[in-house]
């Protein structure tokens, strides 16, 4: 079976023409998994009962000349900071080691209804908190396409798992990129809605006004598909948005010509690749010539994003994550004397250090003193730059950027400086500031071969129109 050249609507018809089990599609995947993920590290654990038991469940259906749902069968892969009844859900993190969450995800349940086959967990970077995947207590990923560089980050499992065929689909969360980033270094397709778009329901908390659950795809069409099934209302969410769900493939055929296609020159500045831009380039080039009209716009306020991202999710990260406290979740520090000693021998042992990091930035921007110098000005300069997007969308549809500075960098390179490692996610915490959709693409490939990803950024609510303009891009290219 050639897993790579997979797709949901391939997956499904194959099975409903009763061609191929969903049981066998499980399998191939498992041993895809058996055979090449110790190389890679993207599982953290597999649900194989689960998805034997939804397998089979969809070839009864298939048998009886059912018709079967849109993600019938498909193996799915899920990032480990989305909970899942009975399947240990660790978030990357020693302090959740053995955590066994008593319920789903909204998005994961929803992607099951569909009738997905949910194969395992995937490695991330600890409560999501990186660019890279080294941050994760278990194990580093590897990035499928040169093993000697980093997947991206923080959803850097479920990126490799769908480049390296061990998953058709999978689902990752974007708090800063952390979904686009890692679709642009594995040569994927990777998609953060609008805020509100999907519900965060079951999702472990890192910032939770920035948190955004997302699909990774091997094509545009497959992360439409996965979109469709997780979006809209959840009464377990509330600030999920009642908004309807439009027909994202059905968008997706509509034609790109007339279009007005916008370029920020603050998004290719200083600290930018020449390849990438170069690739940036030529993929707006292609747009052109798919008869899209390309408009200069400006967002002036780019290069306060990284600072303030950096306090918002800090500051919410030390408020969300004060919860693990040896007591409620997982792991508790041993031989401790007293309860204020097992608190702190338990967060000292559980977390590693850039959570740790983290939670004392977020305490200190939120102090007392403090809170207007730096989360009060953050949260200004977060409404100015959704004033510029909003500007900007009165004269464009959608807005193309580089998704990273630069190609996947080699494990170790930046570990030792946080701050460059924060400063590359440059092009993606904007997006996440102001709430607005983000989907990368690839768009070419540097000297060495590694992947590189344009970004297509829309209006609120308006995934329709960067998935149409990203599949046509994809056709094009
Ligand atoms: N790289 C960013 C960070 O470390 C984004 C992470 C994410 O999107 N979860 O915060």
């Amino acid at each position: 079976m050639d897993l790579g050249s997979l797709t949901i609507d391939g997956v499904r018809s194959a099975i409903q023409e009763r061609k191929v089990t969903a049981a066998s599609f499980a399998e191939a995947h498992y041993a895809k998994i058996a055979s090449d993920d110790p190389q890679i590290g993207a599982y953290l654990a597999l649900s194989k009962d689960r998805a034997m038991g939804k397998a089979a469940e969809i070839d009864a259906l298939a048998a009886k000349g059912d018709q079967l749902p849109p993600l019938a069968g498909v193996p799915v892969g899920i990032k480990d900071v989305m909970v899942t009844r009975g399947v240990t859900t660790t978030a990357g993190s020693k302090i959740l080691g053995n955590y066994l969450p008593p319920y789903d995800c909204t998005a994961v349940a929803r992607l099951e209804a569909a009738g997905a086959v949910v194969l395992g967990k995937l490695n991330c970077d600890e409560f999501a908190m990186g660019s890279s995947n080294e941050n994760s207590a278990w194990k580093p990923v590897r990035n499928p396409r040169d093993l000697s560089r980093v997947p991206g980050g923080s959803s850097g499992g479920a990126a490799a798992a769908v480049a390296a065929n061990m998953a058709v689909a999978t689902l990752g969360s974007d708090t800063g990129g952390s979904i686009r980033q890692p679709a642009s270094f594995c040569g994927v397709v990777g998609l953060k809605p609008t805020y509100g778009r999907v519900s965060r329901y079951g999702l472990i908390a890192f910032a939770s006004s920035l948190d955004h659950i997302g699909p990774f795809g091997r094509n545009v069409k497959d992360t439409a598909l996965v979109l469709q099934t997780m979006a809209g209302r959840d009464a377990m969410d509330s600030t999920s948005a009642d908004i309807p769900v439009p027909d994202y493939v059905a968008e997706m055929g509509k034609p790109v010509k007339g279009l007005k296609i916008g370029i920020a020159k603050e998004y290719l500045g200083e600290g930018l690749d020449g390849e990438v831009r170069a690739a940036t380039e030529a993929a707006v080039q292609k747009l052109a010539r798919l008869g899209c009209e390309i408009v200069e716009v400006s967002l002036p306020h780019t290069k306060y994003a990284v600072p303030a991202y950096y306090i918002v999710a800090t500051a919410e990260a030390s408020s969300n994550l004060a919860r693990f406290d040896g007591v409620r979740y997982g792991f508790r520090a041993a031989g401790v004397r007293s309860l204020s000693e097992m608190y702190r021998r338990s967060r000292d042992q559980g977390f590693g250090a850039e959570v740790k990091r983290r939670i004392m930035l977020g305490t200190y921007a939120l102090s007392a003193g403090y809170y207007d110098a730096y989360y009060l000005k953050a949260q200004k300069v977060r409404t100015l730059l959704t004033r510029d997007f909003e500007e900007a969308f009165k004269s464009v549809d959608a807005i193309v950027t580089p998704t990273s500075p630069t190609a996947a960098f080699k494990l170790g390179e930046k570990v030792d400086d946080p701050l460059a490692m924060y400063l590359a996610d440059i092009y993606t915490v904007t997006a996440n500031l102001a709430g607005i959709p983000g989907i990368s693409v690839p768009c070419g490939e540097t000297r060495d071969k590694l992947p590189i990803g344009m970004q297509i950024l829309g209006r609120h609510f308006d995934e329709a129109m960067i998935l149409r303009v990203a599949g046509a891009f994809e056709k094009a290219a």
